[in-house]
């Protein structure tokens, strides 16, 4: 059983984002040799969408190819590994989380980044329970409350709606791109985010 340095529950518009964000520092020395993984069952809401409205996708592309290439971007580094699973169970071990999928396969992870989308809350064991999404457009929209920077308890972020977001594309990559850059920070040591010009390494 490979241990991660980040395991993303959700491989959605915000776990993808956050995973993608992550895994585009590995050629940082401060990087080392951490390994993401993202498990993902295919329920994205992007994947009912076309989008004329998110910065920086061709008007009228569908959900589904964003998602595509999402994916694509997130495992061209090989830092990232993405499976697909529905997780059921977390459980906090020592310092790490282990996580259990339907199938029965076991993951364990030092930080656990929950980006399930703002509809269901199906995963046994976690430390802390949802509770009403103030911005979520219907009454059975919930959140995870955070210390304002998505993170919800020790080892424990969100990302994308289930971080409070409104049901924006933009919003959802957002929170990912945040939690990625709190933790990059953290391993860097100092304040960081990514940024990669034409002559870095992509
Ligand atoms: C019909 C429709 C049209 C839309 N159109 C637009 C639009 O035009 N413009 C726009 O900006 N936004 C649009 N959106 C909103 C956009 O799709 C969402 O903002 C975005 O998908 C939210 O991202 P997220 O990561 O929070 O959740 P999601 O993208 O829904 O991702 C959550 C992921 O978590 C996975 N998951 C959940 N639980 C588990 C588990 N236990 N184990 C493993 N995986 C799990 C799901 O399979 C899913 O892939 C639309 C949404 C819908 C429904």
């Amino acid at each position: 059983m490979e241990r991660y340095e980040v395991l993303i529950v959700g491989g959605g518009v915000g776990g993808l984002t956050c995973g993608i964000t992550i895994a585009s520092a590995m050629h940082k020395p401060w990087f080392g040799d951490r390994k993401i993984l993202v498990i993902d069952d295919g329920n994205s809401d992007l994947a009912k969408a076309r989008l004329f409205n998110a910065p920086g996708i061709c008007p009228g592309t569908s959900g589904i190819e964003t998602l595509e290439t999402m994916r694509s971007q997130l495992l061209h580094y090989p830092a990232a590994t993405l499976t697909s699973g529905s997780v059921t169970d977390v459980a906090r071990v020592g310092g790490d989380w282990r996580v259990t999928t339907h199938a029965g396969d076991l993951h364990t992870a030092q930080t656990l980044v929950l980006a399930t989308g703002f509809k269901r809350w199906d995963i046994d064991g976690l430390p802390v329970a949802p509770v009403p999404h103030p911005r979520g457009g219907k009454p059975d929209r919930i959140m995870l409350e955070h210390d304002g920077v998505y993170h919800v308890a020790p080892g424990l972020h969100v990302a994308g709606l289930l971080g409070g977001g409104s049901g924006q594309f933009a919003i959802a990559a957002g929170i990912g791109a945040q939690v990625a850059v709190e933790l990059l920070s953290e391993w860097a040591g100092k304040r960081t985010h990514m940024h990669h010009l034409p002559e870095t390494p992509q």
